[in-house]
C-alpha cells in the first residue's frame, strides 16, 4: 500500500504517524511545499 500525504504541518504530521501505526507495512510519502515539517526541521521519513 502506498499513502501519499499532502501537508507536513500538524495535521499531515499526525496523518503520516497514524497511518503508520495503522499500515506498517505501507509506503508513506509525506510532501511539504516548505523546508520545515511542523516545528522541526525537514528530516523526518515516517
Ligand atoms: C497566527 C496563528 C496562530 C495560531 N496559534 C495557535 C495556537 O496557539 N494554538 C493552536 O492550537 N493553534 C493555533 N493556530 C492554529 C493552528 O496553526 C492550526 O490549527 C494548525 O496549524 C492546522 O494544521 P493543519 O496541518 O491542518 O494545516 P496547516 O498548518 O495550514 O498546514 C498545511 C501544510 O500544507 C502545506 N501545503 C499547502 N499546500 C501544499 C502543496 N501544494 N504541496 C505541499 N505542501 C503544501 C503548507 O505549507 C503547510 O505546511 C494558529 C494559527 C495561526 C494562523
Amino acid at each position: 500500500m502506498k499513502i501519499i500525504i499532502i501537508g507536513g504541518s500538524f495535521g499531515g504530521v499526525s496523518c503520516a504517524r497514524e497511518a503508520r501505526r495503522l499500515y506498517p507495512d505501507a509506503e508513506i510519502l509525506l510532501i511539504e511545499k516548505k523546508p520545515i515539517l511542523g516545528l522541526f526541521q525537514a528530516a523526518c521519513y515516517c
